[in-house]
């Protein structure tokens, strides 16, 4: 089982990686997470991504591309990935990298604005700047339309994508992925 989840801001992907991959019994490979720990061990890549992810951007694809890579060669075959690619670019390299073999399904969690906003603004700050900053959170939100849209686009043409209501319960979001992934054949 390769799965990728897809997502905006808010929509609650890390809560459901880590449900999947639990369920599933397979490593949970998060880009955001592998960012921020190369930020806080102060590598090299973290210097480099920390001022976009401080501004709520995206940090540029080879640089994401190179450690995700890592991380997905290290997991083996079966694994949850969250968070990339986040960028028709992104999923480009992955392509390039691993071909069909990236994902066996794509999970799209799907949220309206409104709700992903009051959702961020109630988050607790995870960062050295204010996630909750509302310039920061609609940075976010149109990088998610204008670069991860597509992405969703892509892989609903290509018969990966399932979509699932992320304003429900997290509880329920979970289970309605595993119903969903139940009625989706399996290569
Ligand atoms: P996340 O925890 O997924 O919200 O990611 C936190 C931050 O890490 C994002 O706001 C971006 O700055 C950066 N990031 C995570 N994944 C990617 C990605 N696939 N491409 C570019 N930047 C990313």
């Amino acid at each position: 089982m390769r799965l990728v989840l897809l997502g905006a801001p808010g929509a609650g992907k890390g809560t459901q990686a880590a449900a999947l991959a639990e369920h599933f019994r397979v490593p949970h490979i998060s880009s955001g997470a592998l960012l921020r720990s190369h930020v806080a061990a102060g590598t090299e890549l973290g210097r480099k991504v920390a001022p976009y992810m401080d501004r709520g951007e995206l940090a540029p694809a080879e640089l994401v591309a190179a450690v995700v890579d890592k991380a997905i060669v290290r997991a083996g075959p079966r694994y949850i990935l969250e968070g990339f690619p986040r960028t028709m670019a992104q999923a480009r390299l992955a392509e390039a990298r691993h071909g069909a073999a990236l994902a066996d399904a794509v999970v799209f969690l799907e949220l309206p604005d409104d709700v992903a906003r009051q959702r961020l603004a109630a988050r607790k700050a995870r960062r050295r700047s204010d996630d909750r900053d509302p310039v920061i959170i609609e940075r976010r939100l149109r990088s998610f339309h204008a670069e991860t849209e597509p992405v969703v686009h892509y892989y609903r043409s290509r018969g990966l994508l399932v979509t699932i209501d992320a304003a429900q319960p997290p509880g329920a979001v979970t289970a309605a992925i595993l119903d969903a992934l139940a009625c989706t054949p399996r290569p």
